[in-house]
């Protein structure tokens, strides 16, 4: 069957009937609210570093945000923040249009990842809005930064720049920033020593618009879309976590993964970008990855460390019985 892949963008002039007549309601039972998130919600195969994971969606969760054009919303999440100073008397030199402040001084610059979608088609009235919980002010769209750049890439997926000049309320957001990546970056590393298997993900979204959710799945598969340089390829991710309306531009959390992109100059991690109308399956706008070391094919990693466990207990449990036997 022809697969026909719908974005996930949701109208926000329906937010409660769109909940109640969600062609997709039995996925709602699966979402999660991040701030209620345990151990125990998670699949099995993520319990083992679920400490570790949680403690990586709570910092991705506060990052995450909702993204707005006109009537249409859908997730995005805030990827890096930076000062800059307007240097100038003159008003008409801040990139905000709207700004009032007549002397020099200081606007804080945030790049946001997303799907282009949200702002396709182009139209002159577009009304771009950020919408973060936890950093309630003013934000400014300011123009699309990557989309285009890498010519041989779909241009499915985007970084939007936003400008505030509220530097107070925005205070602590280049440290959340931070903490994000930093428990992504142990995460990794637990991965790495541990040898877990490479095939849980997680998604933070806003089903219908609302209120975030966490919603967890399975890796189904990766499918290489061309070379980038050395061992980084483009690709994009198939997998089952439950989406709905509201959940396409949502960075995809891949525990396996080294980084999610993160700190590259192209800094591209994946996001959710449609699901199948078949099958339901979600697919990632296009990102780039890490060829060998994001390898999916490896159960026998798991199987293999159960194997000496289990050889180690049957060893010990022998040597027990010969000791106690030889008395
Ligand atoms: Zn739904
Ligand atoms: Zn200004």
């Amino acid at each position: 069957m022809a697969q026909k892949w719908t974005i996930e963008i949701e109208s926000i002039t329906n937010a409660e009937t769109a909940w109640q007549e969600c062609k997709k309601i039995c996925n709602h039972k699966h979402y999660i609210e991040p701030s209620q998130l345990e151990v125990m919600d998670m699949p099995r195969d993520a319990r083992p570093f679920g400490e570790s994971l949680k403690k990586c969606l709570m910092h991705m969760s506060t990052l995450t945000c909702r993204v707005q054009n006109g009537t249409r919303m859908c997730t995005g999440l805030v990827q890096r923040v930076r000062k800059s100073k307007v240097n100038t008397s003159n008003r008409s030199d801040c990139p905000d249009p709207n700004c009032s402040v007549s002397r020099t001084h200081e606007i804080r610059i945030l790049t946001v990842t997303s799907v282009s979608s949200i702002i396709k088609p182009r139209s002159r009235d577009q009304h771009i809005q950020l919408l973060i919980e936890d950093f309630n002010c003013h934000y400014h769209f300011s123009g699309i930064k990557s989309e285009g750049e890498e010519e041989s890439v779909r241009s499915e997926w985007c970084e939007l720049i936003f400008i505030t000049h509220d530097i107070d309320n925005t205070n602590t957001l280049p440290a959340a920033v931070t903490d994000f990546e930093e428990s992504q970056r142990s995460l990794y590393e637990e991965f790495q020593r541990e040898n877990y298997p490479k095939k849980i993900i997680s998604i933070i979204g806003y089903p219908h618009g609302p209120k975030k959710m966490v919603s967890f799945g399975e890796i189904i598969s990766r499918e290489p879309e061309g070379n980038i340089r050395g061992d980084l390829e483009w690709c994009v991710y198939r997998y089952d976590a439950p989406t709905c309306p509201g959940f396409s531009g949502a960075t995809l959390l891949i525990p396996g993964q080294p980084l999610a992109g993160y700190g590259y100059w192209f800094g591209h991690p994946h996001c959710h970008y449609a699901y199948d109308d078949n099958t339901w399956l979600g697919r990632s706008s296009i990102g780039c990855d890490h060829r060998s070391r994001t390898s999916l094919s490896e159960p026998w990693a798991f199987s293999l460390s159960a194997y000496y466990k289990y050889i180690l207990i049957v060893g010990i449990a022998i040597v027990s019985m010969w000791v106690y036997s030889s008395y």
